[in-house]
């Protein structure tokens, strides 16, 4: 129960002013986003390349209000771009985006996304690498598909996410598993009516199995984001009956959450990929990352009383 109330407030300004001051210890933050700046993630993408893991960089942000904002959004992703660059890691750490950051929200806000996110893109692909879409609110979502669909015109290897809690995403999995896409499933983290989405664990679990199927029985490449054991042993079994080879799919999970399982699935010879976040806008990933595991919150709150 508690999960829909964090995410109800993390929409609220006033819960956002009195979170951000609250004098939380850097460490509560860094469990989840490692580092405020590009200097100080560099070291850990480091650190988890030579550990055998895969990376998904995002550069945390979203509630921007001015087209200014939307720019340093890009420039921020450009500047991270050009120390990927240097480690020369190849796909080995894509970029992860959100399109709400570039701008999607403000006035005219597709056609700003759309104009901010390409030179990402663009420079992704200058070193090898590529960008996949997040997914938000299911009110952004006709726009995200739309602004991938015409990125993939030029770049096919942008990626994009689906949320498993939908009743809209099976279709969107059957139109997308076509040949040469990459598709990221998750199970969604996002504050959904009942109109829209499903509501409970069992339904959402059930709804992951059915779409995880038509993409590891398309012609894609799925993208399994879960931490939840029961479903990757799923995703192994159906990837396995699909006769998929290992460099067929991938894992992704969460910086911070089952550490020892992205070692573990390397170690298996599985692709492991970390959606690894910085940056100093933390608020609403942090906030979705405890609604998600309402205990997180006794962390937080225990982190603020002991000061
Ligand atoms: P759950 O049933 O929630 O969790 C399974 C187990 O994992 C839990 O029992 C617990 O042990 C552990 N766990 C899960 N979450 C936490 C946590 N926050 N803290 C501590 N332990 C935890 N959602 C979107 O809506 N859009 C996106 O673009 C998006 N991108 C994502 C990218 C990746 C790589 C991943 C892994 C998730 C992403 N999500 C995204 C979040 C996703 O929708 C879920 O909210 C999140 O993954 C939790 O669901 P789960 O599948 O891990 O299963």
């Amino acid at each position: 129960m508690l999960g829909p109330v964090i995410l109800a407030a993390s929409r609220s300004d006033r819960i956002r002013r009195l979170i951000s001051a609250a004098p939380v210890t850097r460490q509560v933050v860094d469990r989840f986003i490692p580092g405020a700046t590009v200097d100080e993630i560099v070291p850990i993408v480091r650190e988890l390349t030579d550990r055998g893991l895969e990376l998904t960089m995002d550069v945390v942000g979203e509630d921007i209000t001015t087209p200014e904002q939307a720019g340093a959004a890009r420039d921020a992703y450009l500047e991270l771009v050009d120390r990927l660059k240097q480690l020369e890691l190849g796909t080995r750490a894509e970029l992860s985006v959100k399109l709400s950051m570039f701008g999607q929200a403000l006035p005219g806000g597709h056609e700003l996304a759309l104009a901010n996110v390409r030179p990402v893109v663009e420079a992704a692909a200058a070193i090898g690498t590529t960008v996949t879409l997040d997914a938000e609110d299911h009110t952004t979502l006709d726009s995200m598909f739309a602004i991938h669909e015409e990125l993939r015109k030029d770049f096919p290897q942008t990626g994009c996410v689906i949320q498993a809690y939908l009743f809209r995403t099976e279709a969107d999995a059957r139109r997308l598993a076509g040949n040469g896409s990459r598709v990221r499933l998750v199970k969604g983290a996002y504050k959904e009516p009942a109109e829209v989405a499903h509501q409970s664990k069992h339904e959402i679990d059930k709804a992951y199995v059915r779409i995880l199927k038509v993409l590891v029985e398309g012609e894609g490449y799925p993208m399994i984001g879960s931490h939840d054991p029961r479903l990757i042993s799923i995703a192994q079994e159906l990837a396995h009956r699909a006769g998929r080879k290992l460099d067929e799919y991938e894992f992704q999970m969460l910086y911070g959450i089952r550490g020892d399982e992205h070692l573990r699935l390397a170690a298996e010879g599985h692709r492991m990929r970390v959606y690894t976040a910085y940056g100093t806008d933390w608020y609403g990933y942090f906030m979705r990352r405890l609604a998600e595991k309402p205990a997180n919150l006794r962390f937080f709150a225990r982190s603020i009383l002991t000061r």
